[in-house]
């Protein structure tokens, strides 16, 4: 059982975590930086503790502030939301060192999917699909050479330590393999500090689609169907929906069970997301992560479950209250992530918020923690809202998302809700036509930036 946990990041998901706790009865402390004193989920914990100056490096990545701040306070767990602490297998492994319950996964499945090759290696063998490529890390130009000629151009060359989209380089064809194998061992040593670099076939066309599981202690495990999480820019997520407009019920049936099969073989618990890239009815895995995600929600919205209630309580021990056959999946969800920033440069526009109004009605739910007054401190990542629409099909959650769009007023810093808006014209948006790199095309055709 827990009874108090200390929420290890700020902003929409310290808020999240504060109110699935509140529901459960289970008292929050909230731990800030200096330049988050007035935020909103320091205003709404039981109790805050201030853990250090606004570099995040010196308070939310700060692991003795937080562990001290969890001990003066009598928290019996701590959640770390995404991003921060959230995938880091030490700062996991030192929690329950404390002897505090880390609501997440083990550290040692951290710290596997943590590496990619060895998280392909495993859930390969867990039979898991991936995507053709070097078996494990690629060390010489001769080797690259004969491996991609086996695999077939164009490949891709990975980084090991790979994230954000950083120490990759497409090869066309053989006579660029020198070039991009050099490059990305470059990048990888100069971003991670490690130059292991492997190959895989580059996909021209995949959409990016992702299956959500859930387990607990006892070996139970669920799929709570899939995201389509394509529309991207350079590799960031700008807008997810559920189900994807380019499954049909037995695909999605095929790679829940899939994925719930391996999940339980390798003795997962707790959240986690099995990322694909999917082209002509293939699904190819890229990577696992093992937190509670970003777009979550329209996975709720579709499930009508608290996902983070459910990371709560089989944190506690308690065994899954449902099975696979109770898990009903009910209309279309799409997420819209509303960004300080400028929509067509994405510069980062903090600020402080002046007239402030969220949309409502049916089926619109709105995760930000801002409020009219509040300043948008420039330190950290620029997402300060999710506007998530149900609907009973994907053609009411566009109205409703179209409607809720133009109702939400945010004065005082740019937002991405011009971008949204656009979107929902966008013909080829409203027919689910679309793949990774459609964002990216579309945003160019937009501010005639070629
Ligand atoms: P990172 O950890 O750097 O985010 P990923 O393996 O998740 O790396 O890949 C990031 C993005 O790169 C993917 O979302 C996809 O857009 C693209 N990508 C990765 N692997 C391939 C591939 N084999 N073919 C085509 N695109 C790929």
């Amino acid at each position: 059982m827990i009874d108090k946990v200390l929420i290890a990041n700020r902003g929409e998901i310290a808020l999240r975590i504060l109110r699935a706790s509140r529901e459960m009865g289970v008292q929050t402390v909230a731990v800030h930086s200096t330049a988050d004193a007035d935020a909103m989920h320091v205003r709404l914990a039981d109790e805050s503790i201030c853990i250090g100056p606004a570099a995040a490096k010196d308070s939310y990545l700060n692991t003795h502030a937080l562990l001290s701040a969890a001990a003066i306070s009598n928290a019996d767990a701590i959640h770390p939301g995404y991003g921060f602490l959230s995938e880091n297998a030490d700062f996991a492994a030192m929690v329950e060192e404390h002897g505090f319950t880390f609501i997440g996964p083990t550290p040692e499945h951290i710290r596997l999917m943590g590496d990619k090759i060895a998280a392909k290696r495993a859930v390969a063998d867990a039979g898991i699909p991936v995507v053709p490529g070097s078996d494990g890390e690629v060390t010489s130009l001769d080797d690259a050479r004969a491996i991609a000629e086996g695999i077939g151009y164009p490949v891709l060359v990975k980084a090991a330590a790979g994230g954000g989209g950083r120490g990759m380089k497409v090869a066309q064809s053989a006579a660029e393999i020198d070039d991009s194998f050099r490059f990305a061992r470059a990048e990888a040593e100069k971003a991670f500090g490690d130059g292991a670099v492997y190959l895989e076939k580059f996909l021209a066309r995949p959409r990016h689609i992702e299956v959500q599981v859930l387990a607990d202690h006892h070996g139970n495990v669920v799929h709570l169907g899939e995201r389509d999480c394509s529309l991207q820019r350079r590799h960031q997520k700008l807008l997810e929906e559920a189900p994807s407009p380019a499954l049909n019920g037995a695909e999605r049936q095929r790679i829940g069970e899939t994925v719930t099969e391996a999940m339980r073989a390798i003795g997962y618990r707790s959240v986690g997301t099995i990322e694909f890239l999917y082209e002509d009815g293939e699904f190819y895995f890229i990577e696992m992560n093992t937190r509670l995600q970003v777009e979550h929600p329209v996975t709720e919205m579709i499930c009508g479950l608290d996902l983070v209630r459910e990371m709560i309580r089989v944190a506690g021990g308690a065994p899954l209250g449902f099975d696979q056959d109770a898990v009903k999946f009910n209309g279309h969800a799409i997420e819209c992530r509303i960004n300080a920033e400028n929509p067509d440069t994405f510069a980062p526009s903090p600020g402080r918020i002046g007239d402030y109004h969220a949309p409502g009605g049916l089926g619109v739910r709105v995760d930000s923690a801002l409020y009219s007054g509040y300043a948008v401190p420039p330190h950290y990542d620029s997402m300060i809202a999710k506007l998530i629409v149900h609907g009973t099909n994907r053609n009411e959650c566009l109205m409703r998302l179209r409607r809720s769009l133009a109702e939400y007023v945010i004065d005082g810093v740019e937002t991405s809700i011009p971008l949204h808006q656009r979107l929902m014209g966008a013909a080829d948006f409203v027919n689910g036509d679309y793949d990774i790199h459609w964002l990216e095309a579309f945003v160019r055709r937009n501010t005639g930036d070629t």
